[in-house]
Parts: structure tokens; C-alpha cells; sequence
């Protein structure tokens, strides 16, 4: 009995502490919100025909005073679970969009196909979301068509006002991609409903797929898949872009299953805008000294 009442008063004193955290975390947050703490950074997304940079990613980072900067996994529950997500989103929606417009001026309408933030559920939910979007497209001048959200399957799973969000949002212009695809629950019956552009193959399914010793499940598991999705996407005229590639061997790979967009640290790492500008700058640079002297 008494090592119960001791267990349930440890019990307690942790749930509060864990409570405590969480509002500070919210409160930190905040705080950082309004000093403007928050950056974006943009990760390439890769033609895997030419090797060129077609668009980016956008990912948020939290620029902390103290603790450095600290990544997504880190905050983005805490900002989810208070609501911070929906400013949050806001910022890193306006910020994508005006730099997107910044490097189409200059680098021209080829150099950038897409650019890709990411969406939560719970700003599907927050009633201002379609015009905070459009207002962002129209501040920045960046067409709809070069917008893409990224969306986890769950939020889309969320119920009907998320759906009829997706659908005005298409009917915009701006595409939505499907997320880590194939770790969902239902990702085939979702894509009946959802009107998505592009499906994201999983990180998961990436690992490992370039080894394909005989009788090795688990690598002829994710060729399975990457095949299956690729084939489906073929089906219903979706895009498609592979997840987390780590090395040359899986490029090729996937290459060679049909995938023309890849993503992943061996492609290019999350990085500061100056630095895609850069990489920009050189692909343009080469495509002049490879051009033949004018007559
Ligand atoms: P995600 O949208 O699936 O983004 C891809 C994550 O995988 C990024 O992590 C990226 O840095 C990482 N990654 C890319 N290539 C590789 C690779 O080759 N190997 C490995 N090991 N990792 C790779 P990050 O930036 O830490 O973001 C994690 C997640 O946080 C994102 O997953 C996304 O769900 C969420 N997130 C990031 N920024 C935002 C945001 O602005 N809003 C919302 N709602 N969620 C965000
Ligand atoms: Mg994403
Ligand atoms: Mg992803
Ligand atoms: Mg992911």
C-alpha cells in the first residue's frame, strides 16, 4: 500500500511536470513567434533525368536563442496541440511563396517547376486557410500552379470540411501531394476522394531498395511497393516524387522503376535560401557554357 501511494505520487508529479513542459513549450512558442525565431529552409527537389534542381521543399526550423536550431519534430506537436500551428503555417506559407516569386524573377519561368510547403490538419480546419493562400499568391505574385501543399494522409482523412478545403484549393490552381505515402491507413480508397497532384513514396520504402540479393524479403518488399506506386500513380495521372534518397545506387533504382523526381540528402540537403539561389546560379551558368556561341 505504501509503495502504491509512493508510485501514484511519482505518477502524479510526473504528468504535472510533463503538463508544465508542455506549456512552456507553447508559451516559448509564442515568444518565438513574435520575435521572429523562425526560418525556412528548402531542400531540392531533383530531376532524376537530368540531375537538375526542378523545386524545393520547404521545412520549417526554429531559430532558438538558447537552444540553437531546433527541428520540426521538435515543436511542430506542441504547435499542433496549441493552435500555434495555424500562425505558424501562415508564416512559412508567405515566406515560400514570396521566395519563390523571388527566384522565377531571377532565374526565369524554367528554373523553378515547384515549390512545396507543408500543410497541417489543423489549418485545413482554420476557417481563414483558402484566403490566407490566395492572399499569399497574390502578395508574392507566384501562380497557383507552381504552389504544392504537402499533406500527411491523416489530415486528409479528417472528415469533410478538410476535403472540401482540398477541393477549393484545386479548383485554384494549387496542387496537393499526398505525404509519406503508404504509411497511411487507407491510402488507396483516399485517393478516390482526394484531388491530389503528386504522391510522395515513403523514406521507408527507399531504404534498402537498391540491394536485391536473392531471397531478401524486405528489399524485394519495397521494389514491390515503389512498383505498385508508381504503376498507380501511372493509373490516375499523378506525379510522382521518392522521399530520402541516400545514395546514387537508389536513385538509379528508382530511375530505372519510373520515378523522375527524387528527394534526399544525397540530391541535396535541406538548406538557407542563399544557397539554393546559388545552385540555381551554377545549373544556369553551366547551361550557358554548354550552349553553343551564337552565330
Ligand atoms: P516531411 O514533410 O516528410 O519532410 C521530409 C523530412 O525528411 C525532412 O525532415 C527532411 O530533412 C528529411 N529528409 C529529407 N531527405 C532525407 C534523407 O535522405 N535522409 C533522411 N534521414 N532524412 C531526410 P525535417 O525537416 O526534420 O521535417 C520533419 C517533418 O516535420 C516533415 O516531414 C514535416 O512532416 C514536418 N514539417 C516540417 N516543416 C513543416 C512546416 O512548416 N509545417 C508543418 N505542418 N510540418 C512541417
Ligand atoms: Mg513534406
Ligand atoms: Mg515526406
Ligand atoms: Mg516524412
Amino acid at each position: 500500500k505504501e509503495r502504491g501511494k509512493n508510485n501514484w505520487v511519482r505518477y502524479a508529479s510526473g504528468m504535472e511536470q510533463a503538463a508544465q513542459a508542455h506549456a512552456r513549450l507553447g508559451g516559448e512558442l509564442r515568444r518565438g513567434l513574435d520575435a521572429g525565431e523562425f526560418r525556412v529552409v528548402y531542400q531540392p527537389l531533383v530531376s532524376l533525368d537530368t540531375g537538375r534542381i526542378i523545386g524545393a521543399e520547404a521545412l520549417v526550423r526554429w531559430a532558438h536563442p538558447e537552444r540553437g536550431l531546433v527541428s520540426p519534430a521538435d515543436f511542430i506537436p506542441a504547435a499542433e496541440r496549441t493552435g500555434l500551428i495555424v500562425p505558424l503555417g501562415r508564416f512559412v506559407l508567405r515566406e515560400t511563396c514570396r521566395q519563390a516569386a523571388a527566384w522565377l524573377a531571377e532565374f526565369g519561368p524554367d528554373a523553378l517547376a515547384k515549390v512545396a510547403p507543408n500543410v497541417s490538419v489543423r489549418q485545413l480546419h482554420d476557417p481563414d486557410f483558402v484566403d490566407d493562400v490566395k492572399a499569399a499568391l497574390a502578395d508574392s505574385g507566384l501562380c497557383a500552379e507552381r504552389l504544392v501543399l504537402e499533406l500527411t494522409e491523416s489530415a486528409v482523412l479528417r472528415g469533410a470540411q478538410a476535403l472540401r478545403v482540398l477541393h477549393e484549393l484545386h479548383d485554384m490552381g494549387v496542387r496537393l501531394a499526398l505525404d509519406d505515402f503508404g504509411t497511411g491507413e487507407s491510402s488507396l480508397s483516399l485517393l478516390r476522394a482526394f484531388p491530389a497532384a503528386i504522391v510522395k513514396l515513403d523514406k521507408s520504402f527507399v531504404d534498402g531498395i537498391e540491394f536485391d540479393e536473392l531471397g531478401t524479403p524486405a528489399a524485394d518488399a519495397r521494389q514491390a511497393v515503389a512498383r505498385a506506386v508508381i504503376q498507380l500513380a501511372g493509373a490516375l495521372g499523378l506525379d510522382t516524387v521518392a522521399e530520402g534518397i541516400e545514395n546514387q545506387e537508389q536513385a538509379d533504382r528508382l530511375h530505372r522503376l519510373g520515378y523522375t523526381v527524387g528527394q534526399g540528402y544525397h540530391l541535396g540537403r535541406p538548406v538557407p535560401p542563399e544557397e539554393i539561389t546559388a545552385r540555381f546560379a551554377a545549373e544556369a551558368e553551366q547551361a550557358r557554357r554548354s550552349q553553343p556561341a551564337a552565330a
